[in-house]
Parts: structure tokens; sequence; C-alpha cells
């Protein structure tokens, strides 16, 4: 069978991200965060825009001041003060200086601020009690950022960092990538919709709200397509219409080897392409990955339609997906990172698998605590409150409490 990551391999390999020219919007600076950059952003701003003081202090020529010390300072007279956004309008010649406030202008001729801390004021008078270092604590025009050079690339999310960047750089408007649209339906005839009432046999149509919420936590628009049931007629209809409006397209259920199980046969009867139909992965061995035939390709994820199965394999396979779709150009894979296991956590040994849990900071170090309760793939309810997956690799069946796991933190980075 397919190991996991020979899955993720493949499916990466068959996103196509969205075109930098035909899918993409111009969004305000307030509306970005989150979106990714579809253009590298060039600023006409250089950074610092102008040489200025970093301390609040005094002015100098370091030539004047050089050989200042407490018991013999340098008596410089202040010709001009100058508060953080005002202009300068004297030059400082020899045995002058200009009083200076954080973020102020250099006045023509000072190439050195000495903080106002190693000095003593006279009147119009400044006496410098230490020597500084030449050029200290002036903070020199386009010393972080030379204007006309790229600030920011194209393929990266928008998170505050950036947003503030772009704010200074005076770039009120982004052209960025339009959401990638996925279209999500579940498959089953025991489904009922979350507010219908319950006839024996039947649950709730968990998995739609599930996806729905973590594709718009993905950055990507859900489109809701409800709930089909197992009926070759109705999911080649629902599928096609899938596939005209989406990007990526999820359903939930029906990928099993059961009688009822009908999504695989339509998509051979659809000629979609079938590029996986099972992984070495629990939860979620059923899955199905194939491309649609659509002039765009939609790619689509049959997903196990156990609740936790869902869970994991959107994490696993779907997320990178979106991610790469999206046209960030890098970093779609989960990261995984290596903590410590307050549990005792056991697989088969056989299959990749994944538990969840929650992290908890203990002294400053991450500690993963294994939900309570049944790790069935069809239990839902010890889900709330988890906040990440630990992974036993295929041949590892025990991990002891304290010893190192690793685990997919569930946030999307
Ligand atoms: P299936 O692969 O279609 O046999 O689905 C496996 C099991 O997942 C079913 O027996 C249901 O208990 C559960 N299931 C399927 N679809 C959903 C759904 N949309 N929401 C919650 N549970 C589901
Ligand atoms: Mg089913």
């Amino acid at each position: 069978m397919l190991s996991v990551s020979d899955a993720q391999a493949i499916i990466l390999n068959l996103v196509q991200p969205l075109d930098k020219q035909r899918d993409t919007e111009v969004v305000e600076l307030l509306a970005a965060a989150n979106r990714i950059l579809a253009m590298p952003v060039t600023s006409t701003l250089d950074f610092p825009h102008w040489d200025n003081s970093a301390m609040d202090g005094y002015a100098v020529r370091y030539e004047d001041v050089q050989h200042s010390s407490s018991e013999k300072p340098t008596v410089l007279q202040i010709v001009e003060e100058i508060p953080a956004g005002y202009q300068p309008k004297s030059t400082i010649e020899p045995g002058q200086a200009a009083r200076i406030f954080t973020g102020a202008l250099m006045p023509a001729a000072a190439d050195t601020v000495v903080m106002q801390e190693k000095t003593r004021r006279e009147e119009n008078r400044v006496f410098i009690l230490a020597a500084p270092k030449p050029q200290e604590f002036v903070r020199h025009k386009a010393s972080f950022y030379q204007a006309g050079t790229q600030l920011l690339p194209a393929g990266i999310r928008l998170n505050t960092s950036e947003i503030a960047v772009l704010a200074a750089a005076q770039c009120p408007q982004l052209n960025v990538y339009r959401r990638p649209r996925v279209a999500i339906f579940s498959t089953g005839d025991e489904l009922v919709a979350v507010n219908q009432a319950l006839q024996p046999g039947q649950i709730v149509d968990s998995n739609q709200y599930a996806l729905a919420a973590l594709v718009r936590e993905s950055g990507a628009e859900p489109l809701l397509l409800g709930i089909v049931k197992d009926e070759p007629v109705a999911l080649e209809k629902v599928i096609t219409h899938a596939a005209a409006i989406a990007d990526i397209v999820l359903s939930s259920g029906g990928v099993s080897v059961g009688d009822y199980d009908y999504v695989d046969k339509i998509l051979e009867s659809l000629k979609a392409q079938i590029h996986i139909q099972a992984v070495d992965i629990r939860p979620g061995k059923p899955l199905t990955v194939a491309t649609l035939p659509a002039s765009h390709s939609p790619l689509y994820f049959g997903l196990p339609g156990n609740p936790a199965s869902v869970l994991v394999t959107f994490w696993r396979f779907v997320l990178p997906a979106i991610k790469k779709i999206s046209g960030i150009t890098q970093g779609w894979e989960p990261v995984f990172l290596k903590v410590r296991s307050h549990d005792e956590l056991r697989s088969d040994g056989k299959r990749e698998t994944y538990l969840w849990g929650k992290l908890h900071l203990i002294d400053g170090v991450y500690e993963f605590h294994k939900a309570g309760g049944s790790h069935s793939s069809a239990n839902l309810i010890n889900l709330a409150q988890t906040n990440a997956l630990a992974v036993l690799p295929p041949g590892k069946a025990l991990i002891s409490p304290q010893e190192e796991v690793q685990v997919l933190q569930l946030i999307i980075p």
C-alpha cells in the first residue's frame, strides 16, 4: 500500500497553483491579512527614509567630541532643537551641537548622536562627558531597505508583520491570489442535516461542518453542496457540478469497500483519473485522490466517512494541497514538532498512526497529552479541545511516557 509520504508527494505533484495573472484580485490593506501575495512588492521609499537619531541626546560632529571624558568634557554650543517630525535648519559647525530626540532628522554636518545620559546641560551649552563611537546612534537612510529593490516576494502569506511593512511602505492596495474554491459534500443514506430530527439508524452530517471550518481556516472558500444519497445518479450529478465550480472537491464517505461505496465507480465512469485509492495511514486508509475531467483539472479528495479520519486526512493531505493551490511558493508540507509524550502511545506497528491530543507547556517545554477515551475513527467526541496529532511511524508500536514523539500542531502557519 502507498506510504503516507509517497501519497503526499503524488498529491503535491498533481496540484497546479492558481495563475498569477488570471487568478488574482486587488484588496485593501486592511482586508489583506491572511491572503497570499500574487506580485512582488517594491517600494519607492528608503527605510529609514532619512538619517535620523536613535536616541534622545545631542547631534554632534564626531571630530569635536572624540576625546571627551567626564574629567575633560567637551563643551559645545547648542544651536537648534530638533523634535521628531521637524526639519532642521542649521548646519552644525565645529564647536556646535543640536538638541535632538528619537526619530528626529539629523542636522547637516552632524554625524553622531551622544545620548542624553552621557551629557550635562548648562543653559545653551552641553558638556559631553564620554567619547561616543563614530556615527553612534544614527540610523542611516536606506540602511534597513533600499528603494526600488524587492520588499516582499510573491507567494507569501500576509501576516501581521507583512501588513505593518506594507503600511509603512505606503501600499494601500495589494494584488493577491483569489481564494481557492473548495466544494464540499457528504455522502450517505444515514446522514441528516444538523437541524433535522434523527430517525433510528441516522446520524448527523458533522463532516460538512468540520470541513467547512477547516477550509475557511486555511484561507480558502468553502462551497457547501450538502448531503448526497448513496445513489450513482445523485453522486454523478454532484461531482460534475462540483468539478465545474471548484478548484478542489472534498467528499466524505463512500470510498470504502462496502456495497454502497460508489464514489470510485462514479469517478471511473466520469473518466476521472484516479491516482490514489488507499494509504497506509490510521485513521484514514480508504482515501481516494483523483483529477476530474474539466479544463482546470480540479483535484478530488474522496475522504473516508469517519469523523476522525476526515480530520487526519485533511491535515495530512488536503491542507498541503490547498496551500500549494493558494499560490504559496514553499512550506506546503506539515511541520512536525518533536515533543515529550506524557502518555503511553500505541499503534498496531504497521500503519502510520495518528493519535489526537493536546500540547501542554510544562516549564517551557511542550508535552503531548493523548485525549482520553476511545481513539476509534468513529469517535469525534474526544476530538474537542485537542490541538495536535501525535504520529507513530510504521514499525513503531509503542512510545513510552516521557519518550520523544513527533506531533503535528493543528494550527495553520
Ligand atoms: P462510509 O465510508 O461511507 O461507510 O462511512 C463510514 C462511517 O463514517 C459511517 O458509518 C458513518 O458513521 C460515518 N460518517 C459518514 N459520513 C459522515 C458525515 N458526513 N458526518 C459524520 N459521520 C459520517
Ligand atoms: Mg457511507
